[in-house]
């Protein structure tokens, strides 16, 4: 079964193209730097299975895999909904959260796929039919603030609202991110039309006539998709704060939301508190698995320690499921094997995380070692396999660790080693280790 396009729905079509993206590029790792590389594998991770999913056995159950979409919407409280990603997209695009003021709703991200982000709008419209008045970026990551023109199309009177870091990363760095990751699309699409006009597969083996076209088919789905990249345009946030800010809510019912700012996963991270119902919404900081190399490693394990003091009931992360304090009843563990861990347990599962890897970093640093050696070792230590294990639940789970966790380890190095130039980069977007 070749990827016909005209014989699938829109779903499935949209995961061929996903795959079709993912797998020009992984296989010509040449193309660009490893950072640019990384940061291309963070918000595709989660396709990755299809890349590789050669036979139409595979494919067909890889397509199966992924037919629920996002939205998957889970209330949260009262007034309160997580949009979820799901499982298999869970680190190629972002959550959202619906938050009800009292007729006029908060919205905070939107996604890097313009038509999921429709769809949560469409969810809105359908379910609750209510203007956005205020939608709150957490950090400048794509994934994060793509659909922001969206949202203001279809609300005209929405109030984009972000950490003042975000006037010069969106569209400024995002911009930058959207425009290599179409570059490199386009290197790789040109290096897979001469393969084909060879009769080529991508690992130069000879293709048959299902294999061309197989081939010619991800190539138009990555055409597609670069044109995608290059028409996103960004919209920048029109509200910005520093330290924290209260949304005014719309009646008295409804929820106070306070806006927190740290510097851990990116230099302008707002999380999102609801003291009333306990509600925690995280951006990346806390995510199943969060990507470490844009961000502080050592104030983020500290950001760890306060979000904890809030003890929130519920917590809903940028990526990953939502993360919940299960309230013990007579007979019962309070926390059910299989479930995911509590909000207390997945904050104290990240701060073991950042704490093994700065301490494996500060080991090398004592040592006289190199960034070379540290990255050489880090996933043979003890305590990382025994990470791995808890933390990644599915393949895509240990890729997103073998690939996010060294990328954290080397950010906490460049900190580490090179103060003075950090401390000047917070104020330069050039030289922040990109
Ligand atoms: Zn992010």
């Amino acid at each position: 079964m070749g990827w016909r396009f005209a014989e699938v729905d829109s779903d499935r079509r949209a995961a061929c193209e996903n795959a079709a993206m993912n797998a020009l590029p992984r296989r010509l790792g040449h193309l660009g730097s490893r950072r640019t590389l990384r940061v291309a594998a963070m918000l595709l991770l989660g396709l990755a299975v299809l890349a590789v999913a050669a036979s139409a056995q595979q494919a067909a159950e890889a397509e199966t895999a992924t037919e629920e979409r996002f939205p998957i919407v889970e209330p949260l409280g009262d007034g309160v909904w997580a949009a979820l990603q799901p499982a298999a997209r869970r680190f190629s695009d972002s959550n959202s959260v619906v938050v009800d003021l009292g007729g006029e709703l908060l919205l905070v991200d939107t996604q890097a796929d313009g038509e999921a982000t429709d769809r949560l709008l469409d969810w809105i419209d359908a379910t609750l039919d209510l203007p956005v008045r205020w939608l709150v970026n957490t950090h400048w990551h794509v994934d994060h603030v793509a659909g922001n023109e969206r949202v203001v199309a279809r609300h005209p009177g929405v109030t984009i609202v972000a950490h003042d870091t975000l006037e010069q990363d969106v569209p400024g760095r995002a911009a930058d991110l959207l425009a290599e990751d179409a570059d490199r699309l386009a290197a790789a699409i040109e290096d897979a039309r001469a393969k084909l006009g060879r009769g080529e597969g991508l690992d130069g083996s000879a293709l048959d006539a299902a294999g061309r076209e197989r081939l010619a088919a991800q190539i138009a789905a990555a055409e597609e998709r670069e044109r995608a990249l290059r028409e996103t345009s960004l919209t920048a946030p029109s509200l910005l704060y520093t330290e924290r800010l209260t949304l005014p809510a719309g009646d008295g019912a409804a929820p106070r939301v306070e806006l927190l700012h740290f510097a851990a996963h990116t230099d302008g991270d707002t999380i999102l508190w609801l003291p009333g119902p306990g509600i925690l919404i995280t951006g990346d900081v806390v995510d199943a698995l969060p990507y470490g190399g844009h961000g502080h490693p050592r104030q983020w394990l500290a950001t760890l320690d306060r979000l904890a003091e809030l003890a929130p009931r519920v917590l809903a992360p940028g990526h990953g499921p939502v993360y919940r304090e299960q309230i013990a009843e007579a007979g019962q563990d309070a926390q059910p094997e299989e479930s995911e861990p509590g909000a207390g347990e997945q904050l104290e599962r990240l701060r073991r995380l950042f704490a093994d890897i700065l301490a494996a970093v500060d080991e090398e640093l004592s040592a006289g070692g190199s960034l070379e050696s540290l990255r050489a070792g880090l996933l043979e230590r003890p305590e990382m396999k025994a990470l791995r294990a808890l933390l990644s639940v599915d393949e895509a789970g240990e890729r997103a660790f073998d690939d996010f966790v060294p990328a954290t380890a080397e950010r906490a190095w460049e900190e580490a080693t090179a103060p003075e130039a950090e401390s000047h980069a917070q104020g330069d977007p050039d030289a922040d280790g990109r």
